[in-house]
């Protein structure tokens, strides 16, 4: 069968994007339903209200899921009354913090926060959610990794360990289930205008240094993300298996 038109489309689909209030998580969902997906948006405070209005902007639907992810202990009895009420068929695991310290001084507390989050529940909502794609032969998993998947960072040893470990992680699930009919796939972003960056672009010097080595002159947008996580969500991307699709405006390429 050659290309057929509707190979983006996820029309039909139920995706569950994490950390969809803002930022790359919000471009995402709203890329997703414009595309067609149902998305449940999942956040850890009853603050989803702006996410709501972009995707009713491109006609699309939603519903909110509020799980704490840094609760690992409590993800999966939470997230099984939403397993019973729908077949989710694409999972985006986007939701992530950062803290930065010193390493000598760092917070062991902020340590655990930040793997918990950034990959403890990764790897808890994909077993969870991965299952049931697993028995139905059919599913995409979208982890959203970064640079620091690649690069060591400065001043965030458990955000560089946690994204290390989220593009592992990709590869090893996606070695298991590849043969399943389930996707497993990554993006890792540049240097996105987020909350997650404010503190580098207020600092005039790392913000000037990190722009000055952009190939692409220009900080990226959440925007930039979405096309991307559309593409690996969608039936395009049926033979792409435990990659790490950076989307960076050629930082890395540099
Ligand atoms: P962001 O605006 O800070 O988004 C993070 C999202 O995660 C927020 O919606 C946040 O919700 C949610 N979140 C935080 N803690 C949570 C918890 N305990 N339970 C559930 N949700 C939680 O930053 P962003 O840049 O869009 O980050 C999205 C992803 O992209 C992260 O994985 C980040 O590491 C990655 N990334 C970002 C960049 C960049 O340049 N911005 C580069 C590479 C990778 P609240 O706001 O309500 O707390």
């Amino acid at each position: 069968m050659g290309f057929q038109q509707g190979f983006f489309s996820l029309k039909g689909k139920t995706a569950l994007v994490t950390g969809a209030r803002t930022g790359i998580g919000q471009a995402i969902s709203v890329g997703l339903a414009a595309s067609g997906a149902h998305v449940l948006l999942l956040g850890h405070r009853d603050n989803l209200d702006e996410t709501k209005a972009k995707i009713a902007e491109v006609d699309g639907t939603c519903e909110t899921v509020l799980i704490d992810l840094s609760q690992t202990d409590s993800i999966r009895e939470q997230i099984k009354p939403v397993l019973e009420d729908h077949q989710i068929d694409i999972l985006v695991n986007n939701a992530g913090v950062i803290y930065r310290e010193p390493a000598v001084a760092f917070s062991e507390t902020e340590w655990n926060r930040v793997m918990d989050v950034n990959i403890n529940a990764v790897f808890i909502l994909s077993q969870e959610v991965g299952r049931g794609m697993v028995e139905r032969g059919a599913g995409k998993i979208v982890n959203i990794a970064s640079l620091l998947s690649f690069q060591g960072g400065v001043f965030v040893p458990a955000y560089t360990a946690s994204k290390h470990a989220v593009a592992g992680l990709t590869k090893a699930l996606a070695n298991e289930w590849a043969a399943k009919g389930v996707q497993v796939n990554a993006i890792a972003p540049g240097y996105i205008e987020t909350n997650n960056t404010e503190a580098l672009r207020n600092d005039p010097d790392r913000s000037k240094s990190i722009l000055d080595r952009i190939p692409a002159g220009r900080w990226g947008s959440p925007d930039d993300i979405a096309g991307a996580a559309v593409f690996l969500s969608s039936k395009a991307a049926d033979y792409v298996n435990g990659h790490v699709l950076v989307v960076d405006g050629g930082w890395m390429g540099r």
